[in-house]
């Protein structure tokens, strides 16, 4: 999943020494280019990374990192799976295969979620819980996922199983929230399809409401399984404090917030606004952020289910008028077909956060062209400690 620029092999180099590894999986599973690298120089070379990248378009401020980097991950993944000799085990898939490699101790997760995966290993064990095949399509227990509140600190577990009965599912509860009180809810995600996603379109809650809360930039959000939300919530706030100063806002603005999710930015910037359009593509998240209007009285915002390109060129086909956008799109970064109506609606500002900056540079290319916008600044923002991922936030202004 994480991209892959540097080796942990060029990363030890680079410290111009060998010992042991902070982590005991890290050479197979590679999902932490620089696991033994000092959080000073992996900065650094994030830095330098960002500026090759970026630097033709406009001024790189130095890189926003965090004072604490480790545990930040607060949505944990484990793969379950059968190994002979080992009984059940869990942990990641081995870098570039289907191999399951166990993991005890990750240094990016949140080790609470990392103790609850495993009870549900043990759990697995004493309930004679079949994991799932992937060759064969037999077994039951293929994916846990946990999510945590960092503020609220509530936990949201979700068992991903190749079909919809889990035996004694009444007493697995039990188990589980008896080794872990803090957990708030559980719920069951059907996943039968050969497929490298981990959660399938089915879901039943076995405990508690089903979904999470959390607060963020002072605002109280409903975190359904399916949404998106930010996994370094210390960064992420961070992240959205520079997005708001890029975004100059009075009070008076109409905004968008493009690939919205659960709506964080739009409600974290909806007090300093007139006006605030949220647009998104997944329904569950689209639900989320309308109740999390709601659940923060404000007023002001109003969200969309589409896709933020067709949404967009709607808005500019009937001559709306917009002051400020914000787009946060996937790795694979936004389409022509959004910018294209950006460039026609013409906000004044626009900031675009990006977690791809080879996406960022190919969207700011084509928005920097023939009569369009000047980039004004791009801050990187640490979101991924020790591994290769760069994020980064950029304002736009005619
Ligand atoms: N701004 C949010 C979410 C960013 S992640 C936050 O900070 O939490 C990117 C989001 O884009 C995801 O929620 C994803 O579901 C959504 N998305 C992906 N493709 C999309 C599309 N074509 N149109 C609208 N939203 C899309």
């Amino acid at each position: 999943m994480e991209k892959k620029g540097v080796s942990n092999r060029e990363a030890s180099k680079d410290r111009g020494e060998r010992r042991q590894s902070l982590c005991s999986v890290s050479g197979k599973c590679g999902g932490c280019q620089f696991v033994d690298m000092p959080y000073k120089v992996q900065l650094k070379r994030k830095q330098k990374q960002a500026e090759l990248l970026l630097k033709e378009y406009g001024k790189v401020m130095p890189i926003i990192g965090m004072e604490e980097p480790a545990h930040y991950r607060n949505k944990v993944h484990a793969v379950f799976a059968f190994q002979k000799g080992r009984g059940i085990v869990s942990g990641i898939y081995q870098e570039k295969s289907h191999r399951v490699v166990p993991v005890e101790n990750c240094l990016l997760e949140n080790q609470k979620a990392g103790a609850i995966i495993q009870s549900v290993r043990e759990l697995a064990k004493s309930f004679k819980i079949k994991t799932y095949d992937e060759d064969t399509g037999y077994g039951l227990l293929r994916h846990v996922l946990v999510r945590v509140g960092h503020v609220t600190g509530e936990i949201m577990v979700i068992l991903v199983l190749g079909s919809p009965i889990l035996p004694s599912k009444n007493n697995f509860v039990k188990e589980l929230c008896k080794l872990h009180p803090e957990i708030t809810t559980i719920l069951i995600n059907v996943n039968n399809k050969r497929t490298s996603m981990v959660l399938g379109e089915k879901e039943q809650v076995i405990y508690g409401k089903g979904y999470i809360e959390d607060e963020l930039c002072g605002r109280r959000f409903k975190i359904s399984a399916k949404s998106f939300y930010q996994v370094n919530s210390v960064q992420t706030e961070a992240l959205y404090a520079k997005a708001a100063e890029y975004a100059q806002l009075t009070g008076k603005e109409t905004v968008v917030d493009a690939y919205c999710g659960i709506g964080t930015i739009a409600l974290a910037v909806a007090g300093q606004a007139g006006k605030v359009i949220g647009v998104e593509l997944n329904k569950d998240a689209v639900r989320d952020a309308v109740t999390n209007a709601k659940i923060n009285q404000i007023k002001n915002a109003d969200f969309y289910q589409n896709d933020a390109g067709r949404f967009l060129t709607q808005m500019a086909d009937a001559g709306e008028k917009v002051d400020v956008v914000f787009l946060d799109p996937p790795r694979s970064g936004s389409t022509e077909q959004f910018l294209d109506a950006l460039l026609r609606i013409r906000p004044k500002r626009v900031v675009y956060i990006s977690c791809e900056p080879e996406t960022l540079a190919r969207d700011l290319k084509y928005l920097t062209g023939k009569s369009g916008y000047r980039v004004r600044e791009i801050t990187p923002v640490d979101m991924f400690p020790f591994t290769g991922n760069i994020e980064a936030v950029c304002f736009l202004a005619n």
